[in-house]
């Protein structure tokens, strides 16, 4: 926490404005989050569980504190861009590719938590029977097969391990993250790997896509995250049309799929705009 003061101080100095001048501070959390009482009950890639956040940030800063999870932080930030039309799309359901696969849902403007402030956590379905380890606990979870992690192990198994990759190096360090621009360079380099990786990303995201759309059938669906960025636009072109192909209303499910608007800077906006 207190190097997030001191990162907040140095952005304060930077933009020439004082502390004074601020009215609230919003976090977005890899977790579980109750947004009233400020409580992160469980934050499976930090190791946290009942952790009281904002009773700790209080400590630190002088200003009012929000805390949400970061998906629905996203979600949130999105909702305000000026392309979004609440009238036409009262469900929205925003999914986050990165190092988690994230879900967050709205209904008519707010943001659904459930009554345990785990709606919409679509990385955790089960796809796989008896699949890897989540960071959950469980096992074969959506996340496990395209999240950070599953990314790693399956280039790894996919000629990852061969000094010819565009990857060996990065694969060799434990814990590393693939960039969405290695990815894409990869990918434009025709990398059989990348290649192959990309068929797996579109068949697994478009299993939990089409569960999401038989149990919701939300208006609208926004993708952003890491894995987005790696892929070129023919990547949800083709996502659409299995999604078409293989939901059993076909095109009469009506669900539009779109590109997060804010990007990587959804979270931020989210967080700025917590209520
Ligand atoms: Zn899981």
């Amino acid at each position: 926490m207190q190097q997030i003061r001191s990162v907040a101080d140095e952005l304060l100095r930077e933009i020439h404005i004082p502390e004074q001048k601020i009215q609230k501070m919003g976090f977005a959390i890899p977790g579980t989050v109750n947004p009233e009482k400020g409580v992160i009950g469980v934050a499976p890639n930090l190791g946290w569980r009942e952790v009281p956040f904002a009773s700790i940030a209080r400590d630190i800063f002088p200003w009012q504190i929000r805390i949400g999870n970061d998906v629905n932080m996203a979600l949130w930030g999105e909702l305000h861009h000026p392309a979004m039309d609440m009238d036409a799309h009262p469900m929205v359901y925003g999914i986050f590719c990165g190092t988690g696969i994230g879900g967050a849902l709205a209904i008519n403007g707010h943001i659904w938590n459930g009554p345990g402030f785990g709606a919409g956590e679509i990385g955790h379905i089960r796809v796989v029977e008896n699949g890897e380890k989540c960071g959950c606990g469980n096992r074969g979870c959506l996340e496990t097969m395209i999240g950070k992690e599953g990314v790693r192990r399956f280039l790894l198994a996919n000629g990852g391990e061969s000094r010819k990759s565009p990857f060996y190096e990065i694969l060799r360090e434990k814990d590393s993250r693939i960039k969405a621009s290695a990815i894409k360079k990869a990918l434009a380099g025709k990398d059989p790997s990348a290649v192959k990786l990309r068929k797996h990303c579109l068949k697994y995201l478009s299993t939990g896509i089409i569960s999401l759309i038989h149990i919701m059938n939300p208006n609208l669906i926004l993708l952003g995250g890491g894995m987005m960025d790696a892929f070129d636009e023919t990547f949800l072109d083709h996502l659409r049309e299995i999604v078409k192909r293989d939901n059993i209303m076909g095109e009469n499910a009506r669900t539009e799929l779109v590109l997060s608007r804010y990007g990587d800077h959804a979270g931020v906006m989210g967080a700025a705009l917590a209520e």
